[in-house]
C-alpha cells in the first residue's frame, strides 16, 4: 500500500493546472503569459508571474531543515499546508481529523471549511498537556467504520500551552498509524524548544508530515512563508491542488535574505534571548500575587493562570499590552498567553501586574 491510498481517490488522478511558467521556462522574450512587458514605473520588478516554487529559496529551506528539496513544499505560512493536506486527504462528510485541545485552532477550522468531521482527544491538565498516544489511537479505532481519521494533528511544541510531546512517543504514534492515517506534526515554535525537528525523520516514516514556518523564529510573519515536509508524493500531490502561482516574489526574497548566513546569526541570538527571557519572566510572574500558575513553556510565549484572568487582561490592556485571552480553550479557562517580547516590553508585563487592579468605577 502506498500512503497515497490514504488521500481522496478522486484528487489521485487530477491533472493539476498547467501553468505557462510551468510549460517553459528560460528564453528571452517572453510572450506566453499574457503578462505586462514593462515594470510599473518605481516599482521592483514585479510584472512577470513568480517561479511557483523557486529552486534558490527552496535549497535554502532544504538545508535549514536537513531535507531533500523533493520533500518540501513552500506555502503561504503553514496555514496554508494545513488547508491543503485536509482538502488532500478528507473527503466532505465523510472522513475526519483528529485534534488534540487545547491547541492551535485552524486545524478544525481548515476541517469545517472542508466539510471534514473533527474529533478531538483532549490533552490533559495533570499529564503536562502531553500526547497521549494510546487514547489517540484508541480514538482513531474507533472512528475507522464510519468517519476514518485521515489525519492527526500533534502541535509540538504545542500552541498555547507551550508544552511539548517527546519524539518517541510521536514516532511511535506514527509508526502505529502506518497505513491509516497521516501524522501531521505542527513544529512552528520548534526554535524555542530543547527537543530536536523531527524533519529528518520524514526519511523513515511515510505518514508523517512535518511543518514548519519563518512566522515565528524567523521573523518573517507579514511575508507568509511555510513549509511542508513529507514524502514526495505527498508533496507532489499538495503542489497539484495548490494554486498556480502562490507565492509572491517580494516575500521569496525577503525570506532568501532572512535565510541568509548574516541574517541566521542573529536568528540564532535571538532564540537564545528569547529563551533566557522566558526563564526570567517565568520566574517574576511567579512570584506575582494573582498569578495562579505559569506553565513551562518550549515556545515563545508563556501561558499564565490568573486567579482573576478578566480583570488582567484589561490591566494589562490598560497599559496598552495586548495579551491573548485563552478563556475559550479547554483546560485554560483561566489563562493568558503572553508572547515572550524585548527585555524592555516583558518587564513592562511585570509592572503592569504588579499594582494592584483598578477597580471600575
Ligand atoms: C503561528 C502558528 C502557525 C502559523 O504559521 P504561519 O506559517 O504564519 O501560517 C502554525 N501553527 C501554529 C501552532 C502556530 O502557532
Amino acid at each position: 500500500m502506498s500512503v497515497l491510498d490514504l488521500a481522496r481517490p478522486d484528487l489521485r488522478t487530477l491533472v493539476g493546472y498547467s501553468s505557462a511558467r510551468m510549460e517553459a521556462s528560460g528564453g528571452s522574450i517572453l510572450l506566453n503569459a499574457n503578462e505586462s512587458p514593462w515594470a510599473q514605473c518605481g516599482q521592483l520588478s514585479l510584472n512577470r508571474y513568480p517561479d511557483p516554487q523557486p529552486e534558490r529559496l527552496r535549497a535554502q529551506l532544504a538545508e535549514l531543515y536537513e531535507v531533500n528539496s523533493d520533500q518540501l513544499l513552500i506555502g503561504r505560512g503553514s496555514d496554508e499546508l494545513i488547508d491543503l493536506l485536509v482538502r488532500a486527504f478528507c473527503r466532505a462528510g465523510r472522513d475526519a481529523i483528529l485534534v488534540q485541545p487545547p491547541t492551535f485552532g485552524m486545524y478544525a477550522v481548515c476541517a469545517a471549511v472542508q466539510g471534514a468531521q473533527v474529533r478531538r482527544v483532549p490533552l490533559s491538565a495533570e499529564k503536562g498537556f502531553a500526547c497521549d498516544v494510546d487514547k489517540v489511537l484508541a480514538e482513531v479505532d474507533a472512528s475507522a467504520k464510519d468517519t476514518p481519521v485521515k489525519l492527526v494533528f500533534v502541535c509540538a511544541p504545542n500552541n498555547p500551552t507551550g508544552n511539548t510531546s517527546a519524539s518517541s512517543e510521536i514516532l511511535s504514534l506514527a509508526q502505529a498509524l502506518s497505513g491509516k492515517a497521516l501524522l501531521v506534526v505542527d513544529e512552528a515554535y520548534i526554535e524555542f524548544a530543547d527537543s530536536e525537528s523531527l524533519a529528518t525523520q520524514v526519511s523513515n516514516h511515510e505518514n508523517l508530515v512535518l511543518l514548519r514556518t519563518l512566522s515565528k523564529a524567523h521573523a518573517l510573519a507579514a511575508a507568509r512563508i511555510g513549509c511542508a515536509i513529507a514524502a514526495p508524493e505527498i508533496i507532489a500531490l499538495l503542489r497539484r491542488i495548490m494554486p498556480p502561482y502562490p507565492l509572491p516574489s517580494p516575500c521569496v526574497s525577503a525570506a532568501e535574505i532572512a535565510l541568509s548566513s548574516v541574517a541566521l546569526r542573529q536568528t540564532v541570538q535571538r532564540i537564545a534571548l528569547i529563551c533566557s527571557e522566558r526563564i526570567r519572566l517565568r520566574a517574576r510572574l511567579q512570584s506575582i500575587d494573582s498569578v495562579r500558575e505559569v506553565l513551562p513553556s518550549q515556545a515563545n510565549f508563556l501561558a499564565v493562570r490568573f486567579a482573576d484572568p478578566d480583570a488582567r487582561y484589561h490591566q494589562l490592556l490598560m497599559r496598552g499590552i495586548v495579551v491573548r485571552d485563552l478563556s475559550r480553550y479547554e483546560g485554560l479557562h483561566d489563562a493568558l498567553r503572553i508572547s515572550i517580547g524585548t527585555p524592555e516590553e516583558n518587564d513592562a508585563v511585570v509592572q503592569a501586574l504588579m499594582q494592584p487592579v483598578e477597580v471600575a468605577a
